[in-house]
């Protein structure tokens, strides 16, 4: 597939034969990628992932409670990606509300891994991965709350990155966790990643958490021979599995054979990070949800009093998993349980945060597995909790507001992809790209 760089260089006309080709194929590929195929804009097309607000067409979370909803205004992210010579195009699988790091949980069914159908692409932004995974999409955007980007990016073999909270404005993101959400680029490689991030940043007065200044471009002004000083955490690598613990230990000293130094630390506090996040993260979800009544938006259930039409059509239009946490982030949020839930959660997400400004008063990056595994088998994580387990690399990054970028650094004796992020200070998206430059 042309890479985002050299399609921003092509005729109109080019472009269009491009979109109706790369239309072909979607429709023809069996991995489920995507939901819809609106178009929006004139240029590069990219695929946008189903939480993403584009005016005028059918935006769904990939859930049954959004269906009949047509979005009436657009993201900064799209107006801003507009203004780069790229279009919106094509709607991205995805798991329900973000909710999840598979795609199983999609009104609109499985998204398949183009490496192995049999397994996932991730998620919950498995569709802009996968997509661009088989050669079906040039780039994509998705959203990261506690990894939704970078490990379907890790799963499927391609570049993912999350920037710093508030980089990216997060006006016409469908809010899952507001203090957690970023919209970012998913793509081919480190460059166009680049790009798009540049393409889509900037303060937004529509977004009162945006950061308002500006920082400088970023994709044409890479120094891919910066040396750098690269903090492992040594505690993290222990529960990787075989896979990914070798193709750490091989970054590792490649890193080193490039000129960089290599620091060896330990964190104490990543034993908190998964019940951390999904307290606060269902507190603002089950906040954030409240707004799908039958009333508002889309879908509306069958029913005779105003408590039953709220009742019916939560209970017909949200799926298990949704369900789930809306009922947990009320649970915490309780009166009797705030203060011992929300309330030290929020101090413990204070801790974890100081704990990655010291690591970075002496590093300028953080080299990380992105999850455990490969991606596992399609149906294999009943058990929810397993499910939580398995973001266990990425949520920390959310909860201190960093930017990481996942990069694909091996392949396992199946052919299945590894990927491993770094992590830099907040808004130093510099570095980071610099950095991952430097491994690609
Ligand atoms: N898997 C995590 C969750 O289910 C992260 C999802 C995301 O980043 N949107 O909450």
């Amino acid at each position: 597939m042309i890479t985002l760089k050299e399609a921003l260089t092509k005729s109109k006309e080019e472009l269009a034969q491009l979109r109706a080709e790369l239309e072909e194929k979607a429709k023809a590929s069996d991995i489920n990628a995507y939901v819809g195929f609106e178009s929006s804009g004139e240029g590069v097309p990219i695929l946008i992932k189903d939480n993403i607000q584009v005016k005028g067409w059918s935006v769904t979370s990939a859930s049954k409670i959004l269906q009949g909803y047509i979005a009436p205004y657009e993201a900064t992210a799209i107006k801003n990606l507009k203004s780069k010579g790229m279009m919106a195009f094509g709607r991205a699988n995805m798991d329900e509300f973000a909710m999840g790091s598979t795609t199983e949980s999609s009104f609109y069914g499985i998204t398949k891994n183009p490496h192995d159908t049999s397994r996932v692409p991730g998620g919950s932004s498995g569709g802009s991965a996968a997509a661009v995974a088989a050669g079906i999409a040039i780039a994509a955007l998705g959203s990261d709350t506690g990894g939704s980007i970078r490990q379907p990016a890790a799963y499927c073999g391609v570049v993912g990155m999350k920037p710093t909270y508030g980089r990216v404005s997060r006006y016409g993101l469908a809010a899952y966790a507001s203090s957690l959400d970023q919209i970012g680029p998913i793509t081919q490689n480190v460059e166009d990643a680049a790009i798009l991030y540049d393409a889509i940043k900037g303060h937004d007065e529509k977004d009162s958490t945006s950061a308002d200044f500006e920082i400088e471009d970023i994709a044409n002004n890479m120094d891919p021979d910066r040396k750098l000083t690269i903090a492992v955490i040594d505690n993290y690598i222990s529960e990787a599995d075989e896979d990914v613990q070798k193709a750490y230990a091989d970054t590792v000293k490649s890193l080193e054979a490039a000129g960089h130094t290599v620091v060896h630390k330990n964190m104490q506090n990543t034993k908190y990070d998964i019940a951390t996040y999904y307290i606060l993260a269902t507190a603002e979800a089950a906040t954030n949800l409240a707004r799908f009544d039958g009333v508002r938006y889309g879908a509306r259930a069958e029913s005779n009093t105003t408590e039953e039409l709220f009742f019916n059509t939560r209970s017909e239009g949200f799926g298990e998993e949704v369900k789930r946490r809306i009922l947990l982030g009320n649970f915490v949020l309780s009166s009797g349980f705030y203060d011992a839930y929300y309330l030290k959660a929020q101090k413990v997400r204070h801790l974890i945060q100081d704990e990655f400004n010291a690591i970075f008063d002496e590093c300028d990056l953080i080299l990380s597995p992105v999850a455990p595994s490969v991606a596992p088998k399609i149906g294999a994580n009943e058990d929810p909790l397993e499910m939580y387990k398995s973001d266990m690399y990425t949520i920390a990054i959310n909860l201190a507001g960093l930017p990481a970028i996942s990069l694909p650094v091996a392949k396992n004796d199946e052919g299945m992809p590894v990927g491993l992020q770094l992590i830099a200070k907040k808004f130093d998206e510099k570095t980071l790209f610099d950095g991952a430059l430097s491994m690609e």
